[in-house]
């Protein structure tokens, strides 16, 4: 019999398990993947390590965090600096002045500004006026009308709009305004992308940390615990329960939604594809969102400082979700979050059960977040030793 039986092995479990284990417990950890890591998993092909489900860079404000992963894994200096491809024009993300030079020719803030300022009272007046309405009682209804009157027509139409489309699977003026509640526009050279204190990626990929966090404990993979819910329920005293909250319920009140994810990866032969880890391709006639070269995740070399020959690259497709495919993006409007309320108030009946992590608690976390939500989680749990 074993104190915890936590389903998913991703960072959520991970990190409970790690921290219960600490305390003298004793834990059972099951994923019906085939891996651990759950949607952080890196795999190595090649010397290159591949982010399996997506980008993952690590940024957080948090020192507690950052230290608190770093005794998993050593990170590198990695800084996300995202450029988009629009027709082949190549834009700096964040929208920063490298962009606005780009999209203008304009080498000042003050003209950069001037420029959007520009652009934005002229829609925010004409959009006014068509709705009969003073300009200064123009609230946007949608992410277009939103997106325009933060950052102008040019960089909408470049840079968010044929993206966002692409995002959501619908146009923009479909789309609820709060999807975007601002857009970071920096009147700098700054290509951080992240506004964080602590950015990098783990030297030799995500996998380790998990592992690491894991050593000592009873991992079993392949293993749908709803699949075998009483065989397991019976082994454990206590259930941390990472996987989706509807399903656990047996979707009895209806399904969550969530947008999904494609990748399409490929191993190439030259050593440098696109010379950035993440391009974005915001116009619409690429079906794609974009594309990773993991390589650049840890400047393109090796543990020991070597080049690492070839690359891989993974186009980035963003999908509409069936029940039953991967889960990426909660869509959290309102008809779904009234409905994982529902969940909740059920799950806060089960008393042996905790729900945590992204698809137990039905919301986007960062990984910084996710940590700091397992450590406080388990943090009232007595030590047993
Ligand atoms: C495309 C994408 C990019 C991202 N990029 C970043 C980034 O750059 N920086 C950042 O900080 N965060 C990023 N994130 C967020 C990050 O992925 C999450 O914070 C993290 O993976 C959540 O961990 P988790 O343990 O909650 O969930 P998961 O990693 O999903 O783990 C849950 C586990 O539970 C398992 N499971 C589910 N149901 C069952 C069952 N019935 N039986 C057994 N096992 C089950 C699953 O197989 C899975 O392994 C990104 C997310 C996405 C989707």
């Amino acid at each position: 019999m074993y104190d915890y039986l936590i389903v998913g092995a991703g960072l959520y479990g991970a990190v409970c398990a790690h921290e219960l284990q600490k305390k003298g417990y004793s834990v059972l950890v099951v994923d019906k993947r085939s891996h651990i890591g759950g949607n952080i998993y890196t795999e190595e092909i090649s010397g290159i390590n591949v982010h399996k489900y997506g980008a993952h860079i690590f940024h957080t404000n948090d020192t507690g965090v950052w230290n608190y992963v770093n005794q998993f894994a050593r990170f590198n200096r990695y800084t996300n600096s995202p450029v988009a491809n629009y027709h082949g024009e190549l834009y700096s993300l964040p929208f920063n002045m490298y962009t606005f030079n780009r999209m203008w020719g304009v080498t000042t803030p003050d003209e950069a500004r001037m420029r959007i300022e520009e652009q934005r009272r002229e829609y925010v007046e004409s959009s006014a006026r068509k709705k009969g309405i003073r300009p200064e009682d123009f609230t946007p209804d949608n992410l277009e009308e939103q997106a325009i009157s933060l950052v102008g027509t040019d960089i909408y139409e470049k840079l968010v709009r044929d993206y966002t489309m692409k995002q959501w699977g619908r146009p923009c003026d479909e789309l609820p305004a709060f999807i975007i509640r601002r857009l970071p526009v920096r009147f700098t050279y700054d290509n951080n992308y992240f506004n964080a204190l602590h950015q990098g990626i783990p030297t030799g990929g995500y996998t380790q940390i998990i592992s690491t966090m894991l050593e000592g404990t009873d991992v079993r993979l392949d293993t749908d615990y709803l699949a075998d819910r009483d065989a397991l329920n019976a082994q454990a005293r206590n259930i941390i329960y990472t996987g989706p909250i509807d399903a656990y319920f047996g979707y009895e009140l209806g399904t969550l939604e969530y947008r999904s994810l494609r990748f399409e990866t490929e191993q190439l032969s030259t050593d440098n594809y696109q010379g950035n880890a993440v391009v974005n391709y915001t116009d619409a006639d690429t079906p794609f969102t974009r594309i990773i070269e993991h390589k650049w995740f840890e400047f393109g070399v090796d543990r020991n400082g070597q080049p690492v020959p070839g690359t891989v690259i993974s186009r980035e497709y963003s999908l509409e979700w069936h029940p039953g495919e991967e889960s990426y993006y909660p869509v959290n409007d309102r008809k779904n979050t009234a409905l994982y309320e529902q969940y909740r108030k059920k799950a806060d009946m089960e008393t042996s059960v905790i729900f945590g992590g992204r698809l137990g608690e039905y919301k986007y976390y960062d990984m910084d977040q996710v940590i700091d939500r397992a450590l406080e989680r388990v943090s009232s749990v007595p030590g047993r030793r």
